[in-house]
């Protein structure tokens, strides 16, 4: 697999999209001009080129395939965090933890910054307990890859099972819930594998380190 160094393309297909949208609401608002030629414009982020899938980071499950990688390159992942840049994540995927390794990336924010749906999600299962606090599982459409978020502070007001939310839609917010140090607040962000054969939250993690395409910016 080709080794995918650089944010550089992605942020070029986003800045591109953005000057296609910007054309596309200048010539609507022109009144009476020449007829114009239709031109093809993208109707979704997924019609712009991509360039190739970024290399993982760390160990992968054996049974995660090149094919996973990429379609979820594809799924052009928001930072789930508002607020927090691309360029700041730091990957702690591998760190130690106690029977393995992290398997995730801790993104730390201020106590209630708004935590966002890193693709379009389906919420799955939200639940309470000691270690991850309270937490929210969600799917993408296709059922291909589980979210989990861990150690809000609370989900957004009226969140629940079955609801569909916008990638960028705010679904709860940063805390230190379950075994999080009380003076950190911040999201556990997972990406896994749905699982077949057993509980569908329990696949093989990704890390998603490399696959942020979008920020969350403030708006
Ligand atoms: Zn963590």
């Amino acid at each position: 697999m080709s080794v995918w160094r650089s944010p550089a393309r992605s942020a070029t297909a986003v800045a591109l999209l953005s000057v296609l949208m910007a054309c596309s609401s200048s010539r609507a608002g022109r009144p009476g001009g020449d007829p114009l030629r239709p031109i093809a414009m993208p109707s979704t982020l997924a019609d712009v080129p991509l360039g190739p899938t970024p290399a993982h980071v760390g160990p992968l499950d054996a049974r995660v395939s090149e094919e996973d990688l990429d379609a979820l390159w594809q799924r052009q992942l928001m930072v789930p965090v508002e607020g927090i840049p691309r360029g700041s994540l730091r990957d702690n995927y591998t760190a130690k933890r106690a029977g393995g390794i992290h398997g995730a990336i801790d993104i730390l924010a201020p106590r209630y910054t708004a935590v966002v749906a890193a693709d379009d999600l389906v919420i799955g299962r939200l639940f309470s307990g000691p270690v991850g606090g309270i937490v929210v599982y969600a799917y993408d459409p296709a059922q291909r890859f589980v979210y989990y978020y861990a150690h809000l502070e609370r989900y957004r007001q009226g969140l629940t099972v079955g609801d569909r939310v916008a990638k960028g839609s705010v679904i709860g917010y940063v805390g230190t819930t379950g075994n999080a140090p009380p003076d950190t607040p911040h999201l556990h962000f997972q990406v896994m594998k749905r699982a077949v054969g057993r509980a569908w939250w329990d696949g093989p993690a990704i890390n998603p380190f490399s696959f942020f395409a979008l920020d969350a910016l403030r708006p």
